[in-house]
């Protein structure tokens, strides 16, 4: 079997899926390019759980839990761990690794030992609380397996029952697990598995010295693994002073290129994923589209909840038998079906031309599945779009996506009511501008409508908004842009924690990848959202026709009725000039200088500056002519 992974021997590199931390990473880079040592892929699509000797009942709990395939991070680390073997893992956040220390674990406790046989180091509380609720999911079928969260802030007494009534697993923060140390309250002589997770987090928040005396003071013939995402020299220098041996695990990744799909993400909390799906279908103009979760049961919950709301959605998942799964993809090819929501097995090769987005509802667990996702769009030489979903904690996964994909990915805002509505209105415009096509029975309804304006009076406007109203039915048209819930969504709190992304949420206009770092002119052009137009199409007519190069634009903020587009304040008068007549989607885009601002060159203060655009326009100024009162 080949391995996605590469098992080496200590390397001073940190993995090349994880952010580069400048303050403990040491300098050195991989020698040789991922791509070069990356594994096959497809040499992960045979391996099952089953397969890296875990037990039964670890097995059936898996199953319920609805994961298809071990993540790369699993499929190394599991193996040696079973064997006994310490283990240094270099993984972050999203690869799974928390299953890949707590199923081993769980595969070899013994339910009638009292005493805690393991412990598990993790640096907040917030993360030994999910360290525990994994451990407890993937423990539901090994009986009488008890685990105990212990962590500062909580109260001794809870901690002190439990553990005088006997715990197999304890998950803690170093200081507290020292504070019952010294106390006496936590008995480690008989621990078997010791866990260091995140161990580069517990070192820069201060535990190091805590860490290091638990690891000396149980004991010496307990097993070690430890995972962190970087590996500065204070960890590899606790490693080689209190692991055995330890096998080196780290994940390579291929690097690829997909330069047709443009790649977007929006980070949202779990709960408020559902919402945002929903404005994303919405407002952007799909064909075919497959929403990708990480498991199997959450493939029905979801297509059953987009059914729910009219769309015409199915699940498949390796569950699905196969003819059911090819009766599926068929039906998505000839367009009686939109939307697939898969698992990353089900959706492997799938091969389907009108496939123009691609969701990542749940991030995949490494860079490999999600190449292979995006590479589901932009088939056939058309162009597509991938749309991820970032939960704040996984913040990290996209510097890796950005190298393993070798572009990088533009942050989205989380379309307001406005948006909608706007969308909303403009498919209202398509489907009487295609009724005024079906001349026949449109001259038959105007003697019925004409009888009627004769005898009640009534304007021919007022009848066909009659009308309107008899064909919405209850439902309202339009939301309310005042009860917009989008505003409570995390991105739009979401404080900034990487320099280098625009992680400013809310009603913000998109920042091009590069934008341009010299004074900015902000020009208003005639297309926006109801035109169905997008950063790229703008981009290219205005590069096109005025000969700007890609250095030239800054923001683009995409409204229902128009567009704001920051240009470089050097851009000739000469190529402006050129940029009159340029139309997208036929309709002329008129540019002109934004209103408010002095002269043709209304702001040439330095870099992009977004806030602006917000305050002018949401607010009264330039709203849309449109009220929603419908
Ligand atoms: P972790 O990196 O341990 O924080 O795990 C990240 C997420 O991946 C969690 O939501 C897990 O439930 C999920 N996960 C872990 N292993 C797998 C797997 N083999 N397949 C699908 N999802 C997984």
């Amino acid at each position: 079997m080949t391995s996605p992974l590469n098992t080496t021997g200590p390397s001073d590199a940190e993995p090349s899926t994880t952010a580069t931390s400048t303050t403990d990473t040491p300098a050195a880079a991989p020698t040789e390019p991922a791509a070069e040592q990356a594994a096959a892929p497809a040499a992960e699509a045979t391996l099952t759980f089953a397969d890296l000797g875990l037990d039964d009942a670890v097995l059936k709990a898996l199953k319920d839990v609805g994961y298809e395939t071990p993540s790369a991070i699993q499929a190394a680390t599991i193996p040696p761990l079973l064997a006994g073997r310490d283990v240094v893992g270099l993984a972050q956040t999203g690869t799974g690794k928390t299953a890949a220390f707590a199923l081993p674990i769980l595969s070899r406790l013994d339910s009638s030992q009292k005493k805690p046989q393991a412990l598990v180091l993790a640096p907040t509380r917030e993360l030994a609380l999910q360290v525990c609720e994994a451990f407890e999911r993937y423990a539901t079928h090994v009986r009488g397996v008890r685990v105990l969260p212990v962590y500062g802030g909580q109260a001794y007494g809870v901690q002190l029952s439990a553990l005088r009534r006997g715990v197999h697993v304890v998950v803690g923060t170093p200081g507290r697990i020292m504070d019952h140390l010294e106390k006496g309250t936590l008995d480690l002589s008989e621990l078997k598995y010791l866990v260091l997770d995140e161990a580069d987090e517990m070192l820069r928040m201060g535990f190091a010295e805590d860490v290091e005396t638990i690891l000396a003071d149980t004991p010496s013939d307990k097993q070690v693994a430890l995972f962190s995402a970087t590996m500065p020299a204070q960890i590899r220098r606790i490693s080689q002073k209190y692991l055995n041996d330890p096998e080196e695990i780290t994940v390579k990744n291929k690097t690829t290129t997909s330069s047709n799909t443009t790649q977007r993400y929006l980070v949202v909390s779990y709960p408020q994923k559902v919402d945002a799906l929903t404005r994303i279908l919405e407002v952007e103009n799909f064909e075919g589209m497959i929403v990708f979760v990480r498991t199997k049961n959450e493939t029905e919950t979801l297509a059953e909840k987009l059914r729910a709301r009219g769309y015409s959605a199915a699940a498949i998942s390796g569950d699905v038998a196969q003819a059911q799964r090819e009766r599926t993809v068929n039906q998505l090819k000839s367009g009686k079906l939109d939307i697939l929501v898969a698992t990353d097995v089900a959706a492997r090769g799938l091969d389907v031309d009108r496939i123009s987005h691609v969701v990542n509802y749940d991030l995949p667990i490494d860079t490999e599945s999600y190449v292979h996702r995006i590479g589901r769009t932009g088939r056939a030489g058309r162009t597509g779009d991938a749309i991820s979903f970032v939960t704040p904690r996984e913040r990290r996964m996209l510097t890796s996506i950005e190298k393993a994909t070798r572009q990088p990915l533009t942050q989205m805002r989380l379309p307001t009511a406005e948006d909608v509505n706007a969308t909303r209105l403009s498919r209202f415009d398509d489907q009487i501008t295609a009724a005024l096509g079906q001349t026949e029975r449109i001259d038959r309804f105007r003697d019925i409508i004409g009888h009627y304006v004769a005898h009640h009076d009534v304007p021919e406007a007022d009848v066909a908004a009659a009308l309107a109203v008899v064909s919405q039915g209850d439902e309202p048209l339009l939301l309310d842009p005042n009860r917009d819930r989008s505003e409570s969504f995390v991105e739009q709190r979401e404080r900034p924690d990487r320099g280098d992304r625009d992680s400013r949420g809310g009603d913000r206009p998109e920042r091009r990848q590069r934008p341009s770092s010299g004074p900015m002119a902000t020009y208003r052009i005639a297309v926006g959202r109801r035109q169905r137009v997008e950063p790229r199409q703008i981009v290219g007519a205005l590069a096109n026709e005025g000969g700007l190069s890609r250095e030239d634009f800054g923001m683009i903020d995409i409204r229902p009725d128009f567009s704001l587009v920051e240009l470089s304040a050097d851009v000739s008068e000469d190529k402006l000039a050129k940029l009159a007549d340029t139309r997208i989607g036929g309709k002329l885009i008129e540019l002109r200088p934004d209103r408010g601002a002095p002269g043709k060159r209304p702001r040439t203060d330095g870099p992009p500056r977004s806030g602006g655009f917000r305050d002018r326009d949401d607010r009264g100024g330039d709203r849309p002519e449109r009220k929603p009162r419908y």
